[in-house]
């Protein structure tokens, strides 16, 4: 089995991209977190997968990492400390609390050094695109993940439309969802994993009475 095949495939429950960035942690944040990107590597790998880069990009940066290592560690520092700032900010939002101002800080600054690599394009058939520069720095995959991550804080969260899965009241699941359910009755982050589960306790629970 090559390297590339034995590396995790990541649950995409979230809904946004960014969501699904956030969720490359698994578990709960403080109570059971579930690090899912624990080598640079992983980082490409996640990118591939949600289709920010193809399957030869992402060797490319892996074998690039592997040449740079001491960079590659500091990359993926910092791609999880903007993880962890924009999951802040996120998870204040949807419980109604103000965020926390250096968190919210931190996110700027990371959605403001990715805007700088936006550059828009004619298309064919009239119009622009936008795209992000790929100059080569380990972490420009998460440029349009910071967009999103812009689209998200201004739009789908004051639409109230993020949740939380339902297993963080068990203390078992943080994944953060975007509901586009008509009625806006989505409880979990999957109706299979967590979903299930929970169906299942109150089962037992009621079996128990
Ligand atoms: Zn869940």
């Amino acid at each position: 089995m090559s390297a590339f095949a034995e590396r995790r495939i990541f649950d995409l429950d979230g809904g946004r991209l960014s969501l699904e960035f956030l969720n490359t942690m698994g578990g709960l944040r403080g109570v059971r977190p579930d690090e899912r990107l624990t080598d640079y590597a992983d980082l490409p790998w996640w990118a591939q997968q949600v289709g920010l880069i193809d399957r030869r990009r992402m060797q490319e940066l892996i074998a690039l990492a592997g040449q740079h290592p001491r960079r590659a560690q500091q990359a993926l520092a910092e791609a999880v400390a903007a993880r962890e700032a924009l999951h802040a900010v996120v998870l204040a939002a949807i419980e109604g609390r103000s965020p926390p101002a250096a968190d919210l800080a931190q996110v700027n600054g990371w959605i403001a050094a990715a805007m700088q690599h936006r550059r828009l394009r004619p298309k064919a058939g009239g119009g622009f695109e936008a795209a992000f520069d790929d100059d080569g720095d380990l972490l420009a995959l998460l440029r349009p993940v910071a967009a999103d991550a812009a689209r998200v804080l201004e739009t789908d969260l004051p639409a109230g439309l993020l949740g939380l899965c339902g297993e963080s009241e068990a203390g078992r699941c943080g994944w953060i969802f975007v509901d586009e359910t008509r009625n806006h009755s989505r409880r979990f982050c999957s109706s299979k994993d967590c979903g299930n589960r929970a169906k299942q306790r109150r089962f037992q629970q009621r079996q128990k009475e």
